[in-house]
């Protein structure tokens, strides 16, 4: 028997391969309530993963056994019942963890990655283990897989076309125009399951968070596929100059919507590059939005699943900061309504609404205030791991422990990821009707991020006056001449909302 776990969806988890199943082979998968019982999840994640199981299931037929258990382990004692069952590489040190203790288990290589983490801790160690850098091992990436490159050369001369990109948003309009995304059609299966989260709501068994709206994100691959390409004919011409800014009435703008697709094993990595690329090589996108997408999967995707396993089981509780405040419940219960700041107002309703928001507003907006606030970085993982409906475990850990709360002390980012107001005021159009102003420090109209910002700094002055690319600002604290007012106004603040 051959275990397919929630996020093994696509058809390249059935190819033969390095200890792939035959042709034949029967398959199993586990449905663990367990899993919902552990975590208060979104509603729309709980109804994206089992929704894209089902639907997994029912297109495999005889073929698999589906089993509703309480806990990984008793389904596989129902359903193999001492036979020999085999399994991809799971993508949680937990899950790794489980299904290396148990018996007649064997455990094969990852699949849904370009490059195996032998390579890359070979990679990494050559270059030293410590001061590994994004950039570079995109570069090793793109040489390796011939992505985006004449002969060895990279394409028209450059690896790096983030000059061309990161505008701010057009001033004149309050949405990109570019073609809508694609948005699946619900079935019956997605309102079987439905009623089975409302049935455990019901009876208490589990506890969600979130709006559950009409599923917004494919659960099959062929829906996955139909988003691929409506993404790259339609919309990855224009994904580069606007990738970071922000429109309050556009959240997605020209993102591509793939993350919980690809996380869910539905899509191949290689496929969303190898198409992007083929969209330039015909003319039909530039270059400056086909490297940004092409470096956002073979550059970061990649690079934080590797990190993820080579940074080992302990970097989750990396705290370099030592934040410890625990995350309070408007925040934890995704109240966007007791929020009068904007720009957290709004993230905030769309985590709430769709379990999704882009990168920068993962970022600059509730990572940011996170950090500002010095909550606990595991919690805060933990928090973007269940709010989102491509959180999973290998991929939070990274951007939240390292790239978002800075835990690891900067092993992943060369500094931490946090600004004032200014910097959200320039890239989106959120600060225009706040009640806050960007510009102020203190004060009845002081921006929270603004004094969020010169707060965190001068909590943690000595350690960043060493890193130089923030030391600049941190030499400013000196010159502020209502720092005093700045830090009792931060303590006043608590934990009320914004
Ligand atoms: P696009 O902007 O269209 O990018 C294309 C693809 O690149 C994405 O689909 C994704 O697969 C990949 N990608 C880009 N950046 C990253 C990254 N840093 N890590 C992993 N993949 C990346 N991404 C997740 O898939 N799951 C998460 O749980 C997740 N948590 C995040 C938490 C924080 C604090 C931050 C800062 C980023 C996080 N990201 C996560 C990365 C990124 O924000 C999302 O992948 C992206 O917003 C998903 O939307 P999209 O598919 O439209 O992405």
């Amino acid at each position: 028997m051959h275990w397919l776990f929630g996020d093994q969806l696509g058809p390249h988890f059935l190819t033969r391969g390095e200890e792939g199943p035959d042709r034949d082979t029967p398959l199993l998968m586990i449905e663990a309530r367990s899993v919902f019982r552990r975590r208060r999840f979104h509603r729309a994640k709980a109804h994206l993963v089992l929704s894209a199981m089902r639907h997994r299931a029912a297109e495999l037929g005889d073929r698999v056994t589906y089993v509703h258990a309480d806990t990984y382990r008793q389904g596989l004692d129902r359903a193999a019942s001492g036979h020999p069952v085999t399994v991809h590489h799971p993508t949680s040190h937990a899950a790794l963890g489980l299904v290396r203790a148990l018996p007649r288990v064997s455990v094969g290589p990852a699949r849904g990655f370009l490059v195996p983490m032998a390579d890359f801790a070979a990679w990494a160690d050559h270059h030293g283990g410590t001061g590994l850098r994004q950039e570079d091992f995109y570069r090793w990436v793109r040489r390796g897989h011939d992505l985006l490159m004449d002969g060895d050369q990279p394409a028209a001369g450059r690896w790096n076309l983030d000059h061309d990109n990161r505008e701010p948003p057009p001033r004149d309009t309050a949405a990109l125009q570019v073609g809508r995304p694609y948005r699946p059609r619900e079935d019956e299966i997605d309102e079987e399951v439905r009623d089975d989260l409302d049935r455990w709501e019901r009876d208490g068994d589990v506890r969600f968070v979130g709006r559950d709206g009409p599923r917004l994100f494919p659960a099959t691959r062929a829906e996955a596929l139909r988003a691929l390409r409506r993404f790259v004919e339609h919309r990855l011409a224009t994904f580069g100059p606007y990738e970071d800014a922000m429109l309050a009435a556009d959240p997605v703008m020209s993102h591509s919507l793939l993350s919980s697709s690809l996380n869910l094993g539905l899509l191949d990595p290689a496929e969303c590059v190898q198409q992007a690329e083929g969209a330039w090589r015909a003319g039909r996108a530039p270059l400056n939005s086909v490297e940004g997408f092409v470096r956002q999967i073979a550059g970061w995707r990649e690079y934080v699943w590797q990190l993820y396993w080579y940074f080992g089981a302990d970097y989750r509780r990396s705290n370099a900061l030592g934040h410890t405040a625990p995350l309070p419940d408007w925040w934890s219960d995704l109240d966007a309504d007791a929020v009068r700041a904007n720009c957290l107002r709004t993230v905030l309703a769309q985590v709430r609404d769709t379990g999704w928001t882009h990168h920068i507003p993962r970022l600059m907006v509730l990572g940011s205030h996170a950090l500002q606030r010095g909550w606990h970085p595991a919690a805060v993982t933990d928090w973007f791991h269940r709010c989102f409906v491509d959180g999973y475990d290998w991929v939070m850990v990274p951007n939240v422990v390292g790239m978002s709360q800075y835990a690891d002390g900067g092993r992943m980012t060369t500094k931490p990821y946090t600004s004032g107001g200014a910097y959200v005021h320039r890239m989106s159009d959120l600060c225009g009707p706040c009640v806050y102003r960007p510009g102020d420090r203190t004060g009845d109209q002081a921006c929270p991020y603004t004094a969020g910002y010169w707060a965190f700094l001068d909590r943690h002055r000595e350690r960043l006056a060493r890193n130089h690319r923030v030391a600049r600002p941190v030499r400013q604290l000196d010159r502020l001449t209502d720092l005093a007012d700045v830090r009792a106004q931060e303590r006043a603040r608590g934990d009320t909302p914004p």
